[in-house]
């Protein structure tokens, strides 16, 4: 599982920033990621693929 997302699944920016994490989704392991902002914001995430929300 070395697939990483590269735009913030939350705001759409390029994960190019430190601080930025990718994970794969709870529900079907599609790579989720998340700027340092959405993170600091505690901005929930919605994957794309299945619809999983999560913080
Ligand atoms: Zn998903």
């Amino acid at each position: 599982m070395s697939e990483r997302a590269d735009h913030c699944t939350s705001s759409g920016v390029p994960l190019a920033q430190e601080g930025s994490t990718t994970f794969p989704c709870p529900g079907c392991f599609k790579p989720i990621g998340r700027s340092p902002r959405v993170r600091n914001q505690g901005v929930l995430y919605k994957c794309p693929e299945c619809g999983f929300v999560g913080p």
